[in-house]
């Protein structure tokens, strides 16, 4: 069942999603060489905090920190810890917020100092699958169509996208129905057709080789099969009658 949101509920998920935004724009900032990866999840824990809201990650599924930081071959789910960035790393950040009830949740990929040119392709394609995405999201669309914009526009310019892990409905709990692929495939329900009201995070993991995926011994951390580097960008947004209004931003 997928649930639709009143004007009321989509205003208090747009208050968490600018806090997303917030913890976000300042991890961007920090996100320099010689930073540890436990310090964007510090800067982040702050910003939430300040906020009044809760960092809607730590401890779901018993998750052990804050925000998920996954660099270059790590795809989503990387555990902040001692790692420091080097120029010419990729670092995906994610963060995931509860503010009076409802969340939000958003993702960056960061390029640290310099990045060589088919890292920068890399993620100039998955924030553009994710804007076609966005897009596509509106009353009386197919779910499919968001679907198809984000396999369409990274598998053109010789990318994957990974199979195992989509987005997903949002609002009073962080994972709610529909599952939001970022391809098309029949074992979803992609003939769902859009209403205002519906709340979803559409986050494309786009990788550069194999969209193969295994997990990491630490049991959280997401890699590619094939070591290349992976993209990641994620925003909430509301469907309208009018459009997709994104809810993690300024
Ligand atoms: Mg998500």
């Amino acid at each position: 069942m997928v649930s639709l949101k009143s004007p009321r509920e989509i205003d208090l998920m747009k208050d968490a999603g600018r806090i997303v935004a917030l913890a976000l724009r300042e991890i961007k900032k920090a996100a320099r060489p010689g930073v540890s990866t436990l310090h964007l999840d510090a800067v982040a824990e702050r910003v939430i905090r300040e906020e009044g809201a809760i960092p809607a990650f730590k401890g779901y599924r018993g998750f052990p920190a804050n925000i998920c930081v996954s660099v270059n071959e790590e795809v989503v789910h990387g555990i902040p810890g001692e790692r420091v960035l080097c120029s010419g790393d990729i670092v995906s950040v994610d963060v995931g917020v509860k503010f009076k009830g409802y969340y939000g949740d958003g993702a960056i990929t960061i390029p640290v100092g310099t990045i060589n040119k088919e890292r920068k392709e890399l993620l100039d394609v998955a924030q553009d699958a994710l804007k076609r995405a966005i897009e596509k999201a509106r009353a009386g669309a197919k779910l499919k169509e968001v679907s198809a914009a984000i396999q369409d526009t990274a598998e053109s310019h010789g990318f994957s996208v990974v199979r195992k892990y989509v987005g997903h409905g949002i609002g009073r709990k962080m994972h709610e129905e529909p599952q939001v692929p970022n391809f098309v495939d029949e074992s979803f329900k992609l003939d769902l057709t859009l209403k205002p009201g519906m709340t979803l995070a559409i986050e494309p993991m786009v990788n550069v080789g194999t969209f193969d995926v295994k997990v990491k011994k630490n049991g959280w951390t997401v890699v590619t099969a094939d070591g290349k580097p992976s993209a990641h960008f994620e925003h909430t947004i509301a469907v309208t009658e009018d459009g997709a209004e994104v809810l993690t931003s300024l």
